[in-house]
């Protein structure tokens, strides 16, 4: 015949039973090691009483339910974390300080059926609890990475074009104008070939800071691989665009780069696109547009910002909130700005 009482003691779960009036009739060993009060201790004694905590828990009145109803009633961990507050004695403490529990009440029923206790049992879930909250958190930093340039730590390439056509349906259903920089780092071989790969890193990377602190805070920069960038400009027109073009080529210009004491400027040169109406409406349209300009301002002979103009079929008019003249939708270069 198997001692039940010996085993209840024993199990690594906690296990209480009070009768109606809250007083406890049964303590386990799990219980007394937890809460550091012995079996002897609180045997007779209100329960509620001796832990006042559990009647902002709501415990008495789903005791009181359980000897009503003859039902099980639970405390999630979800819901209340714990419903005794007993140290985390595991070693990942600084992160959870209280042992979480997830909590059964179960109506103990006489030989007439009516209940007489009810077993209160705790189950120890900080280690699910735990793998939970790891689980999230690496999710979050995969989702985090799949969306970073590891280099510039702006946005890559797909989440720049994610965020461009999510930025593109707000323009179509607003009506509201968006506006594309495209940009391209002048003659970076000859940075890479004079000051070495290394440094050619650390100018990307300063680079994204410049053109970060150059826009405002609901403009969208990424990276779109080697050394050219992109802009997404939500509610500027091309004249707008424009501005902000050229505010960046000159920071850019003015900005000194240093590596192993060799002191240097760069360029960079800009293509602009505009949704410009209802003219343009797909990412690879806006990107066809701002590189086509980008391709002039290159044979430009560089340090510029180009926008389209008439032959680019730009007939349509600016939609809200931009209506800027025709004459802007044009070369700004140093000389003319
Ligand atoms: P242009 O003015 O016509 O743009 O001339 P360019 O020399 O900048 O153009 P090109 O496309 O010929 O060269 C781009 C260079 O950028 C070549 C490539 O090695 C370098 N590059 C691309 N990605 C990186 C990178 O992550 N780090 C470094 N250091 N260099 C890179
Ligand atoms: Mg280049
Ligand atoms: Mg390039």
């Amino acid at each position: 015949m198997i001692d039940t009482l010996q085993l209840v003691d024993n199990l690594s779960i906690g296990t209480i039973v009070v009768n109606r009036d809250m007083e406890v009739v049964f303590w386990n060993r799990w219980m007394e090691d937890h809460s550091h009060v012995l079996r002897e201790q609180i045997l007779g004694k209100v329960l509620t009483e001796e832990f006042p905590a559990l009647k902002q828990k709501g415990f008495p009145w789903k005791v009181q339910t359980v000897f009503r109803l003859g039902n099980f009633a639970f405390f999630s961990q979800k819901l209340h974390q714990y419903l005794f507050e007993f140290e985390n004695t595991k070693y990942f403490r600084p992160y959870l300080p209280s042992m979480q529990q997830s909590v059964v009440l179960v109506p103990l029923k006489g030989s007439d059926g009516t209940v007489e206790h009810v077993c209160v049992s705790i189950f120890d879930v900080t280690d699910a609890v735990l793998y939970q909250q790891q689980l999230i958190d690496s999710k979050r930093k995969v989702e985090e990475l799949s969306k970073t340039d590891e280099l510039t730590q702006t946005n890559n390439r797909r989440h720049l074009i994610t965020r461009l056509n999510e930025e593109l349906s707000i323009h179509q259903r607003s009506g509201c104008v968006l506006s594309f920089i495209l940009l391209d780092v002048d003659n970076f071989k000859d940075v890479n070939d004079q000051q070495g790969h290394v440094c050619g890193d650390y100018v990307l990377r300063e680079l994204s800071g410049i053109l970060k602190s150059g826009i405002r805070q609901y403009d969208i920069l990424g990276r779109y691989g080697g050394e050219e960038f992109a802009i997404v400009v939500p509610g500027a027109g091309i004249s707008e665009a424009l501005i902000i073009a050229e505010r960046l080529r000159s920071g850019v210009e003015k900005f000194t780069f240093e590596c192993d004491n060799n002191k240097f400027n760069i360029s960079i040169s800009l293509g602009l696109a505009s949704t410009h109406g209802d003219l343009l409406r797909t990412p690879e349209e806006l990107f066809k547009m701002a590189d086509k300009c980008l391709y002039r301002a290159k044979a430009a002979g560089r340090n510029c910002v180009v926008a389209p103009d008439e032959k680019d079929d730009y007939t349509s008019k600016d939609s809200i909130p931009c209506s800027g003249p025709r004459d802007v939708l044009n070369k700004i270069s140093p000389a003319s700005s």
